[in-house]
């Protein structure tokens, strides 16, 4: 199983780090070790003082494939689900400013918390899917995948060009604007159209 994450898919979240829109999907991986399930507590590091939340639609691979067409696409995920991808922007700031790798700030053990998946055919609309992410019971992300610079097809294809996709995989998304620092006491909950499908506590 490995874990595909992307980067910067969300127009309003590239700004909001300044960075350039890319022409192609931003893509890393995080290990197995960084899966995080069940609902388990999050143990904030002690290698970072600014650890960010990232809300993101996850998408769980059920099919194997490779150079997938885009007609097929769709056909490779049949449920969806709602992670986080906890960045370490302190490191990863350092790593990035230095052309570096930046494993060590987004790939971390349990950096990949990852909720409940539910059947895409219970979306009304799965080309604009709602979710939500709150802390504390204060709404801090929301974005819709209406507005994905990449959607969910696209990064099909572009993966599988290089990288085999496999039953059970996971890919993560991309995140909206809203990325923000967690504190110890804090709870993430995070939504798909309404209804609550992830929740974590940071200890
Ligand atoms: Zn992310």
């Amino acid at each position: 199983m490995k874990i595909i994450c992307i980067g910067r898919n969300y127009v309003d979240h590239a700004k909001e780090l300044n960075n350039p829109l890319p022409e192609k999907p931003i893509i890393f991986m995080k290990p197995p070790t960084a899966l995080l399930i069940d609902g388990r507590p999050f143990y904030y590091p002690d290698f970072t003082r600014d650890l960010h939340h990232e809300a993101e639609i996850v998408l769980k691979i059920c099919k194997n494939g490779r150079h997938i067409e885009p007609q097929f696409a769709h056909t490779y995920y049949q449920e969806i689900g709602f992670g986080i991808d906890f960045t370490a922007r302190d490191i990863q700031s350092e790593l990035k400013k230095n052309g570096h790798p930046w494993e060590i700030a987004k790939a971390f053990d349990f950096s990949a918390p990852i909720g409940r998946f539910i059947p895409l055919e219970k979306i009304p609309d799965p080309k604009d899917i709602h979710f939500e992410l709150t802390k504390n019971g204060v709404t801090v992300q929301k974005g819709s995948t209406a507005s994905l610079i990449f959607p969910f097809d696209d990064l099909i294809c572009y993966i599988s060009r290089y990288f085999r996709l496999q039953i059970g995989d996971y890919i993560f998304t991309g995140t909206p604007a809203g990325v923000g620092p967690v504190s110890v006491g804090d709870v993430l909950v995070g939504s798909i159209e309404g209804e609550e499908v992830f929740s974590c506590d940071i200890r």
